[in-house]
């Protein structure tokens, strides 16, 4: 187990595994911009990902999320949840997705091995989410991928909904109803200022407390002690079936001081935080010959000189009017 230097371990590491995406989500990567994307040989191949991994995980790393840009456009995909899987240690492979692909992919990826899925979801509705993907979609189309997903057994499946004011926030109540009957858990999460383009201010978020305040007025519910430390959801338990909801409050209520987790961008960088400015080439590295060891050192040493709390600097910093240049979402993977 390695400790950076507010003393918090090393647990997860989420992996985004390409830049790309076939959504432009208004909250991460509006249509409006243009976009460079990483150079094929830029980008970690699998084989890579999996030795990082598996130095990882003998440095306390005991789950990893697969994620993106969106990660089912990355071509044989199910390859690398195959190799992972193949790690003595890892005990958790799950991924975060924006399912238009799933109901394809689902299978093969249990079948190499994939735990459980998130899938993404904005609104229940055509048109509301079209507007905030960036292209027309059918809903039905991501809720057929949930279906696939949990009849080929990746469960859990959670569904992740960031609720940004004026665009999805009306349609609270009816997204934890509709989930609720299906029996899939739900996170709402508060809109966070993730990169440089995505247009956040603080009046577009819609704080976890409102969040569940709206649900709490319809159904009777009680808050669930956190399962492990550094558990980001605060979750919550509908009294009437017992299932679960949660919230994501990094913006009003953050939680950097247990936060454990590692994230490598597609193109082979350390980020130790969502709102990185810069990352740790550990690309140039691999491809130089580095042993185990060496990889090894270099992980501990970045983990070991961590000091990232942005969450809890971001109001200071805002009132500061200060400007900082940060990673897009959509190469960190959230
Ligand atoms: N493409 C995949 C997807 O959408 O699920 C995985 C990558 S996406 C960057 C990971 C998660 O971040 C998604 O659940 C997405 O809704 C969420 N997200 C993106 N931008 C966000 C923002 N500005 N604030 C909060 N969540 C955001
Ligand atoms: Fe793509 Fe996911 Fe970002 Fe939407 S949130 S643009 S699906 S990476
Ligand atoms: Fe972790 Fe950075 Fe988020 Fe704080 S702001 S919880 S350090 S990722």
């Amino acid at each position: 187990m390695i400790k950076d230097s507010y003393g918090r371990e090393l647990h997860d590491l989420r992996i985004s595994v390409t830049d790309r995406c076939n959504f432009r989500c208004q909250f991460c990567m509006p249509a409006e911009q243009e976009y460079e994307f990483y150079p094929r040989s830029e980008i970690l191949t699998f084989e890579e990902i999996k030795r990082i991994v598996e130095v990882s995980v003998r440095l306390g790393v005991s789950k990893v999320r697969i994620t993106g840009g969106e990660p089912l456009v990355r071509k044989h995909i199910e390859n690398l949840v195959k190799l992972l899987s193949e790690i003595k240690g890892l005990q958790d492979i799950s991924m975060t997705t924006n399912g238009f692909l799933l109901s394809e992919k689902a299978r093969s990826l249990k079948e190499a091995g994939l735990k459980r899925v998130t899938v993404s979801f904005h609104s229940l509705r055509d048109e509301v989410f079209s507007k905030v993907v960036g292209r027309s979609i059918k809903v039905s189309q991501i809720l057929s991928g949930i279906e696939t997903a949990l009849e080929v057994g990746l469960h859990p499946v959670k569904v992740n909904v960031c609720v940004v004011k004026g665009l999805n926030d009306g349609e609270i109540l009816d997204i934890a109803k509709f989930f609720k009957s299906m029996g899939v858990v739900v996170r709402f999460i508060e809109f966070m200022d993730v990169g440089n383009v995505n247009g956040w201010s603080l009046e577009k978020v819609v704080s976890a407390k409102e969040i569940v305040r709206v649900i709490s007025r319809e159904f009777e519910i009680e808050p669930v002690e956190k399962s492990y430390r550094g558990e980001v959801a605060d979750r919550y338990r509908y009294k009437d079936d017992g299932l679960e909801f949660g919230v994501i409050s990094s913006v009003t209520q953050p939680f950097c001081g247990d936060c454990n987790r590692l994230r490598l961008t597609a193109d082979g960088k350390l980020l130790t935080c969502l709102f990185a400015t810069d990352g740790y080439d550990i690309k140039t590295l691999i491809r130089g010959g580095a042993s185990d060891e060496d990889i090894e050192d270099f992980i501990r040493s970045v983990w070991h000189s961590r000091k990232d709390r942005y969450s809890e600097e971001r109001l200071e910093k805002l009132s500061k009017g200060e400007v900082i240049r940060k990673v897009e979402m959509f190469k960190v993977g959230g």
